[in-house]
């Protein structure tokens, strides 16, 4: 039986929430003793004023990731040692999952089923899956000559600085530190000022696995303070980031204009959903396109937000999508009923109304939603909405909304829909519905997406690398290619 929508009122209103930035194995203030509200988009309710960290805040964490780095403490410790602390790290994230999964719906908005379910699983996931890995991944010998022995091995980087977005708070961050910490690096992280909660508490429990004081430290703030004073920051080694696409370029040029730390992007989508007229069931295609829009309030970097429909079957099967969507309505996060949830904030609701008002002025035709919703709540909802008629030159078709909102494009054959797809900068993610397997094929081979899905939408676990072709990003997080971004790669000659 799933929690009831009073129990989880009743322990949001008792539950303690933590604030403060961590370093070094401490909770503290900032150095300037600023702080932010941190607003729950649910109904407008004030959760806390959250620390506010800057320049200064910034230099003492770094200065005491690397003076850990170097005492060894995590990094020269066995792969078995860091394995058993991974592990237990990831059961603290399970047994504190109810805790974890509230404080998420409360700071963003999501369902609470969707946040028990889906994120705090999905992050201790991610965790297990990389302390699991880090005592069976061996280094390489060269194939050198007769009196030479080369040494081709993988060292931890160092001071690993990890900005990640508000979407999957908690998630997104595991996901970087699964194989940042597995691979001995000390960590800072800074959360989205939309969403600092979990990793605040994150911390914490961290220190309980036995994760060494200073390995992870949490820095909250906003991009242009804690995010940019890490970015430009001289002794941070690597910079791993999620978010969008333009934050993603700036970030180049910040690591351009310091040490040239690595960078390494994962940023925005405008993902292409191609159903054929030979779709093998024309209903689950419209459920998976519905829900690629729905889920999350479609604040999800794959967001199917473009359905691309084969002209021939348009006419039967957008309808079968605009009902398939009527399942998703917006309700209160905190009920166990709710599949769609309240936006992050107003000033992102705001962006997504005015996409919706450009769409109408672009010429499309609304056949579905269209307008912020439960206002009386205090709460930020939109309903989730449907364009049809819509030309991929629209800005609607162009710009990541992140929000549900979908833009319908119809095509002619196999060749349309492929130049379609592609005709736009991000490549993150696309479909394809069609019952026949060398299209099917053909057509995965000619997307420029880093994930793609046949027959549904959304598929993939920590086995499989994730991340984005073009303006979606470099490099990949989850599966052992993840290890790339969180070390360095060493040649040692040894003459014989
Ligand atoms: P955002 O780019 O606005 O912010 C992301 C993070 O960057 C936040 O922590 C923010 O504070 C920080 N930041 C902002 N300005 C900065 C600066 N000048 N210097 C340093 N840090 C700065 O993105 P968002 O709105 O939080 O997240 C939504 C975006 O994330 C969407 O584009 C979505 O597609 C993308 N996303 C991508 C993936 C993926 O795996 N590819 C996953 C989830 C979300
Ligand atoms: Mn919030």
């Amino acid at each position: 039986m799933p929690l009831s929508l009073a129990v989880w009122e009743q322990r949001a209103k008792s539950m303690s929430i933590e604030t403060r930035a961590f370093i070094n194995g401490q909770y503290t203030a900032a150095v300037s003793g600023e702080t932010f509200n941190c607003i729950s988009p649910i109904d407008g309710r004030l959760l806390g004023k959250v620390v506010s960290c800057d320049l200064a805040d910034a230099e003492l964490a770094v200065g005491n990731a690397r003076a850990t780095f170097e005492s060894g403490v995590w990094s020269h410790l066995a792969p078995i040692k860091r394995k058993e602390v991974m592990i237990r790290f990831a059961d603290l994230i399970q047994t504190h999952g109810e805790e974890l999964a509230l404080l998420e719906t409360l700071d963003m908005g999501k369902p609470i089923g969707d946040s028990l379910s889906v994120d705090i699983p999905g992050a201790s996931r991610a965790i297990r899956w990389n302390g699991e890995a880090i005592d069976k991944i061996y280094d390489e010998v060269a194939a050198t000559s007769h009196d030479q022995l080369g040494l081709i091995t993988r060292e931890p980087i160092g001071v690993v600085a990890a900005i990640v977005p508000w979407n999957f708070p908690l998630l997104m961050t595991c996901w970087k530190l699964g194989p940042a910490l597995a691979s001995g690096n000390s960590v800072i992280l800074k959360p989205s000022e939309k969403s600092p909660l979990t990793a605040l508490r994150l911390a914490q429990l961290a220190i309980e696995a036995g994760i060494p004081a200073g390995v992870f430290n949490v820095l909250p703030g906003f991009g242009h303070t804690a995010g940019k004073a890490l970015a430009l920051h001289m002794d941070v080694d690597t910079l791993v980031f999620t978010g969008s696409t333009r934050i993603a370029k700036q970030l180049m040029i910040y690591a351009g204009e310091s040490n040239m730390k690595r960078v390494w992007l994962e940023a925005g989508g405008k993902s292409p959903n191609i159903v054929f007229a030979d779709a093998p069931d024309l209903q689950a295609a419209a459920e998976a396109a519905a829900s690629a829009i729905a889920f999350n309030q479609g604040e999800v970097c794959t967001a199917g937000s473009r359905l691309l429909v084969e002209h021939s079957i348009k006419d039967k099967f957008l309808p079968l999508v605009v009902e398939a969507l009527k399942a998703w309505k917006p309700g209160n996060p905190l009920d166990p009923a709710t599949n769609v949830g309240a936006l992050v904030d107003t000033q992102h609701l705001s962006s997504v109304l005015g996409y919706i008002q450009t769409g109408q002025a672009e010429g499309a035709k609304l056949v579905a939603g269209g307008k912020r919703t439960l206002e009386e709540t205090g709460g930020v909802y939109v309903e989730p909405t449907i364009f049809d008629g819509v030309s991929n030159t629209m800005k609607i078709a162009r710009e990541e909304i992140f929000g549900p909102v979908l833009s319908v494009i119809a095509f002619d054959d196999v060749e349309e829909a492929v130049h379609i797809a592609n005709d736009s900068v991000y490549g993150l993610a696309a479909a394809v519905w069609t019952s026949n397997l060398s299209r099917a094929h053909r057509v995965a081979k000619a997307l420029r997406a880093g994930s793609v899905w046949i027959n549904q939408y959304d598929g993939g676990d920590m086995t499989a690398p994730f991340g984005g072709f073009k303006q979606s990003g470099n490099g990949r997080d989850k599966s052992l290619h993840a290890f790339d971004k969180y070390t360095e790669l060493k040649a040692t000659w040894i003459k014989l």
